[in-house]
């Protein structure tokens, strides 16, 4: 007999029936498991073997688990501005994993068939997204960015169609929850006001149980998310990271990034990137990722009126007081990461303008981002751009700050080296590495994940993957 070590303590199902239906997920014909994630199964108090062993029927095929819960959860969503019911219409939750040091975390299917909120999906998922899901949530765990993770990828063993006829997988995935901004807005749009304070209630215990017993809990709430997502944000800016598409159920309560459907990173600094096929309009650029994140939280604060004051007219006036805390939080948050990335701790007015003209400088010159930052952490500056004037002008007025602030230059350098990432995962080698799993050859693919998991280990050689390949453009595309 397998055991893998479930200890699922499902709380979501006792909410008010509106907030999810049951499900029962479809049965593969042939399933797989293709990886599993065994650091994260270890976190888990999962049996690995087990999982390797069993996994494929597990989560490709329905097999039953005792205790299970079987959900599919309702939320609705602005997408792209537009304000729609939504739900999980291919993921459903299997259960909530109470791990050995007493954490609890979603353990959630995605592409496990269509449920009552599939509208005209086929509940499906493509190996091809799901890989890059599973490379790219753990790609950025290893960066330190707060995200949902992957457990595992199964095959089901039947096709999926799309433009083509493709594998058809199912990815499992692990979140602190998958409470949206998106599932604040149903609450609001679909719960008489005992359901609203019932559903924030649990929210609350479940990600910020400190404020619990505040004066006024919900507009604690909206003030964390708030930090969390500024805090989030600022850090995808950091690294280069392009969500693609932060609809307002894309954004969770926990800070987590959720939803790796169109992201990418950008190569060259251009603050204008956007990859979403669908986003022809550049809602969702890089340089607009922060308002949208206060767009995005508007929404949310709009779902908490009711709760916050008997009073409209209230209510309103204390979440926007909060809300008007956003951009501060955001710059504040967004100059910590940079100004760490050319190794200065505490920073001044004075440092803000070190990182704008530095970043100024990568725009005008179109340089890469990534790289740029790797030679400045190695102090590396062979290449003929920064012989250039105003880069010397720029690395002399660094330098300086760097000598005044009293710190060794291993002590800079160990700063530098922990924020600036040798490598990223670059769209070109994803897309390779995608295409050739999906002809069946997984070397490439293995060998990327591998890289990835450790972007901060300088004593590694990054090889092929730190190349940039100008002329090829990429697009991603939605609801893969
Ligand atoms: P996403 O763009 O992945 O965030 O998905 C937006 C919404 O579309 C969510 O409610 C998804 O559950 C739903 N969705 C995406 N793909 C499918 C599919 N193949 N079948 C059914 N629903 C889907
Ligand atoms: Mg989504």
């Amino acid at each position: 007999m397998i055991n893998i070590n479930w200890n699922f303590d499902n709380t979501y199902e006792m909410l008010p029936e509106i907030y999810f239906t049951k499900v029962s997920p479809e049965v593969g014909s042939k399933p797989k498991i293709l990886y599993v994630n065994k650091d994260l199964a270890d976190s888990l108090g999962l049996d690995y073997e087990g999982l390797l062993e069993d996994g494929g029927k597990i989560f490709a095929a329905g097999k039953p688990i005792n205790e299970a819960s079987n959900i599919a959860m309702a939320y609705t969503g602005h997408q792209f501005g537009n304000f729609v019911m939504l739900g999980d219409g291919r993921a459903m939750l299997l259960g909530e994993q109470i791990t050995p040091s007493g954490k609890r975390f979603d353990i959630q299917l995605k592409g496990s068939g269509r449920t009552p909120y599939s509208r005209g999906g086929d509940g499906k998922a493509a190996l091809g997204p799901m890989l890059r899901e599973y490379l790219i949530s753990e790609a950025m765990f290893a960066l330190n960015i707060p995200t949902t993770r992957a457990l595992a990828i199964s095959l089901t063993g039947d096709r999926v169609i799309r433009q083509k006829s493709l594998d058809g997988a199912v990815l499992t995935r692990v979140a602190s929850s998958h409470i949206r901004v998106g599932t604040f807005q149903y609450s609001a749009y679909a719960g008489d006001n005992n359901q609203q304070r019932e559903f924030a209630n649990y929210a609350i215990k479940r990600h910020y149980p400190d404020i619990l017993n505040s004066e006024n809990p919900y507009l604690e709430l909206f003030k964390e998310v708030v930090r969390k997502q500024a805090s989030l944000i600022a850090k995808w800016q950091a690294v280069g990271f392009v969500h693609g598409v932060m609809n307002t159920d894309n954004m969770t309560i926990s800070g987590e990034t959720i939803d790796y459907g169109p992201c990418a990173f950008i190569d060259k600094y251009d603050p204008d990137t956007v990859f979403s096929s669908i986003d022809w309009q550049g809602r969702y650029a890089y340089k607009n990722q922060g308002p949208i994140g206060a767009w995005n939280l508007a929404r949310f604060a709009e779902s908490l009126i009711e709760l916050v004051d008997e009073s409209r007219e209230r209510a309103i006036s204390l979440l926007t007081q909060e809300l008007e805390k956003y951009e501060e939080l955001f710059n504040s948050a967004y100059y910590k990461e940079m100004t760490e990335k050319i190794g200065i701790e505490n920073y001044t007015e004075e440092d803000k303008k070190l990182v704008d003209s530095l970043i100024k400088f990568m725009e005008v010159n179109s340089l890469d981002y990534t790289n740029t930052f790797v030679d400045i952490s190695n102090k590396d500056f062979s290449k003929d751009i920064y012989k250039k004037d105003d880069f010397k002008l720029w690395q002399k007025s660094w330098e300086k700050r760097l000598q005044e602030s009293g710190k060794t230059e291993r002590q800079i350098e160990d700063l530098m080296k922990g924020k600036n990432p040798r490598l990223i995962p670059r769209n070109y080698w994803v897309d390779l590495a995608i295409k050739d799993a999906e002809g069946g050859d997984f070397t490439l693919f293995e060998e990327l994940f591998e890289e990835l998991q450790k972007p901060f280990d300088y004593s590694r050689e990054a090889g092929k993957f730190k190349e940039v390949l100008e002329d090829v453009k990429i697009v991603t595309y939605c609801g893969t």
